[in-house]
Order: C-alpha cells, then structure tokens, then sequence
C-alpha cells in the first residue's frame, strides 16, 4: 500500500456547488484558510462556471482575491470553457479542473455536449492553459455507472482517460458521481485504466451515497492509487438522489489513512474544525461519521468529554 497519499479536498467547490445555501463569502473564504492551516495541499476553492447555472459559485474572483495563499499549497479551480480558463487565471488560479463525463447520456443532460464534443472543449481547455504553464486535472464523471444509462464499460473509462492525458491533463480522478461504486468493480476498473496510462496518474472520487466510499478507497490503494479526494464534512449532497450522502468526508478518510500509517500531512482535528465553523452557515448537519462522533482517549480528555455517558 503506498505510504504517502495525497488528499485532494474539494468541499470548498464539489461540496458547497451542491449545498442548497449560498454560504458568504467571508465564510468560504475563512473554510479555505482553516482547511490550508489544517495541513491540506491540494484545495478545490471554486469554479468559474456560469453564476445563471451554479449560483453557489458566482463569488469565485472575490473567493481567490480573499484567501491567504499558503506556500506549498494548490489552489485549484473547475472551469467548463475557455472564458472560465480566462476568469480563472485573472484569479491566478494554480491549477484548473475539467470535467467531461463517460456517459452518452450524463454528457448531454449535465454538460449539453455529446461525450465527443466536451472532449474536444476539454482539449481546448488543455492546449490553452499548457500555453501558460497551468495545470490541468481532469474528472472524468460517472466513470462507475450512469443513472440514466447503468453500467459503464471499463474499456470506454481507459480509452477516455488516455485521451485526456494525451491532451495534457496530468492527472485523471476516476469519479463515482452516484455513489454506485463497489469494491470488485474499483480493482477491475483501474486494471483497465492503468493498462493505458500510469498508475500515478490516476486519482479516485468517490461518493459516500451507499456506504461504499471508505471500501473503494481501500481497493483503490491495495491497487497501488495514491490520491483521493474528500470532501470536508462530507458537504455537497448528492444531486442525483436528495437528502442522501454525497462526496467521502475528509474527516472520515484521514481517520482510516491516519489508523492506516499512511502520511497525508493532513491534521483530522483541524479540519473537523474547518468543517464546525462552516456548518451553521449550510443549514443541515454535516454527514461525516467522524465529525457526528464522540472524542475519544486524548482528545476525549482535551475536550472535557465523558466517554462512559
Ligand atoms: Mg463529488
């Protein structure tokens, strides 16, 4: 299992964008710091997509303006076009995300492009930010399974994230979008995926919707991946199914990678802590089993909790 894991958080944007509340700005702000002081490296801030489509997200130039850049840390933002690209590096933005999907069906009803023209949009993307020495990380959605089409073939997942490597992306995050993921499905994909481009190449996304997130995870890294993304609190929802768990909570993966011996830089306590100060402005509890449990040992003594109550 590798030693070293990368985290990739995005509540700040994959979690917020799907949180009915428009969270202040001051707030998002404020969240972004906490989750940098908390030791994370890699941090989603927000997307400059159309304010008409994601309202959540309208603040994304003020967000970047806002927040204190920590050395070392990556400040990424999701971008659907180039004028998004052009928002995003008048932010300067470290690092963009794309996001064209494995499915006829999902493409066309999420993105209003078929799967072949939102790639060649992505390969625009891609060619115009490598021409300013910008990063680009690419989603690929509903990698796992479709909910309008079901199952999708591994080999259409391998052949699309060739491609997206081969237009620059330097890394592809293998996402679970409806939680649908189980633990056979995860060894078969990335055999798939990794025959046609390497295995450090390849990040893991999954959503929490069916109480699989954690045991992907662990097939993911029995398979040799070292990045996951996670997303603070477990904020986002899913919007393929109301009321129900969306992304894998942050706090919920340190507490398996930490028991796990495995170094994220990532400090659990203190992005619980993120994840508390930002909660009252959501407007629902936050679904993190870890966050929703009681302290234990030294930190139950800490905090002055009774362990026996
Ligand atoms: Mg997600």
């Amino acid at each position: 299992m590798p030693r070293d894991v990368t985290i990739v958080e995005v509540g700040p944007r994959d979690g917020l964008q799907n949180e009915t509340a428009f969270v202040p700005t001051a707030e998002k702000i404020a969240f972004v710091n906490r989750l940098a002081d908390a030791g994370l490296t890699t941090i989603e801030v927000s997307a400059f997509v159309s304010p008409r489509w994601v309202p959540q997200m309208a603040d994304a130039a003020e967000v970047f303006a806002g927040i204190t850049r920590r050395p070392g840390v990556r400040y990424t933002a999701l971008v659907p076009n180039l004028q998004g690209l052009a928002r995003a590096r008048e932010a300067q933005v470290d690092e963009i995300s794309v996001f064209p999907a494995a499915s006829e069906t999902f493409s066309r009803r999420n993105l209003n492009q078929s799967v072949r023209d939102a790639m060649t949009t992505v390969r625009g993307i891609c060619t115009e930010a490598q021409r300013t020495g910008m990063r680009v990380r690419a989603y690929l959605s509903v990698a796992f399974g479709c909910p309008f089409e079901g199952p999708v073939a591994p080999a259409r997942v391998a052949d699309l994230s060739e491609q997206l490597i081969a237009f620059g992306a330097y890394e592809v995050a293998i996402s679970d979008t409806i939680g649908i993921a189980h633990p056979g499905q995860v060894s078969e994909l990335i055999d798939a995926v990794t025959a046609r481009i390497p295995r450090a190449r390849v990040a893991l996304h999954f959503h929490d919707t069916r109480g699989m997130a954690l045991v992907n995870v662990y097939a993911g890294l029995e398979a040799g991946i070292s990045t996951f993304d996670a997303s603070a609190g477990g904020l986002g929802g899913c919007p393929y199914a109301p009321g129900a768990t969306g992304n894998l909570a942050t706090e919920d993966l340190l507490y398996m990678l930490d028991g796990l011996g495995a170094a994220t830089g990532a400090r659990i306590d203190e992005v619980a802590t993120a994840s508390r100060a930002l909660e009252p402005h959501i407007g629902h509890p936050l679904p993190s089993r870890v966050l929703r449990s009681r302290p234990v040992g030294r930190r139950a003594a800490e905090s002055g909790a009774d362990p026996l109550s």
